[in-house]
């Protein structure tokens, strides 16, 4: 059994160290408790990819690299300890809980999960092949692979507008596909878009093949009345939403049918000491600023709990 914090077992293991998660360990270690962040992939989770965050109060535009460095930063500063491991279950031992790692096992006497969500696929022709040859699920990572080339953005949701309007300043044209005929994302974001004379909304409209030779070279995109049209394009940035990261902790928490957690408005979940926060939450609004709100509120009432113990 591996324990962090000397032989003292960790008050909050935290699973995810996104934007609610990093606030959840704020917010702990403030409360002087000890806190341990389990991390499958690296810190900062999907705000890493949003080139310029405009709507998080009192930061007018900081990237989300820049924010979650500095979310970071702070939890470490207040000695929460950081751990890069893939959690895979939860056992509820009442008082005890154990987190299960591939490598470890670790006891906490509580647990808050924000793990968040992974990309969602469009689920079109060789889309697992062309990874990395054209098809991308992030733009700031990979857009600089196409300056002045043609590229095609599907989605209708923020990360989809802030998608075609980041490689609007990079590639020569850029389609923005969108299933239905008005967007799911800000207005604000959409007039910027109808600014630029590189971008062509093509709306009504879905992703039906995917045409490669090695690369990408170009996809097909059938209307809703049928018509087909193949548009030539070297990239193809896939933002059609996420999917909640909760299926390993099924046997503590109750998940809807797209699978988010079931949580009060407390975060607490049906066991008793385990919390939820973040994107992998059931709720109608995920946005920066409601994941941080996530954090604060688990922490929150894990702080209260252990406190009742
Ligand atoms: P989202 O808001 O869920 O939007 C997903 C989009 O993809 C929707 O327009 C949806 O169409 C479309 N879609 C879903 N499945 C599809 C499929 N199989 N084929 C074609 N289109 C499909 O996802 P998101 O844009 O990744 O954003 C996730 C959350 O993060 C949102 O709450 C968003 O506001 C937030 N976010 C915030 C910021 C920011 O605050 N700056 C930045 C990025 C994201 P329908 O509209 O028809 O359902």
């Amino acid at each position: 059994m591996t324990q962090c914090w000397g032989d003292e077992m960790t008050d909050i293991i935290i699973i995810g160290a996104g934007p609610a998660g990093m606030t959840a360990a704020i917010y702990a270690r403030r409360a002087a408790k000890s806190v341990l962040v389990l991390e499958a992939m690296s810190c900062g989770g999907q705000i890493i990819n949003t080139p310029d965050i405009e709507n998080y109060p009192v930061a007018a535009h900081i990237s989300g690299f820049d924010f979650a460095t500095k979310v970071y930063e702070q939890a470490k500063a207040l000695g929460a300890e950081f751990k890069f491991e893939k959690a895979v279950e939860i056992l509820d031992g009442g008082s005890v809980k154990t987190v299960v790692t591939a490598k470890n096992r670790y006891e906490a006497k509580a647990v808050i999960i924000a793990t968040g969500s992974q990309n969602r696929k469009l689920g079109v022709g060789d889309e697992d092949k062309l990874i990395g040859r054209g098809v991308s699920y992030c733009a700031t990572c990979d857009g600089a692979f196409f300056r002045n080339k043609d590229v095609a953005v599907v989605g209708g949701g923020n990360t989809a507008l802030e998608d075609a309007l980041y490689m609007a300043d990079i590639a020569s044209k850029v389609y923005l596909i969108h299933r239905r005929g008005s967007f799911r994302g800000e207005e604000a974001t959409v007039e910027k878009l109808r600014q630029r004379e590189n971008v062509e909304f093509v709306l009504n409209s879905v992703v039906t093949g995917l045409n490669a030779d090695k690369r990408l070279t170009g996809i097909d995109v059938t209307d809703s009345r049928g018509g087909v049209r193949t548009l030539e394009v070297s990239g193809l940035f896939v933002a059609v939403g996420r999917i909640p990261e909760n299926r390993s902790f099924a046997s503590v928490i109750d998940l809807d049918k797209a699978g988010y957690a079931a949580a009060d408005e407390n975060c607490r979940t049906k066991t008793a000491g385990v919390f939820v926060a973040g994107d992998n939450r059931a709720k109608e609004v995920r946005q920066l600023v409601t994941a941080t709100a996530d954090g604060a509120v688990a922490a929150t009432e894990a702080i209260k709990y252990l406190n009742e113990q």
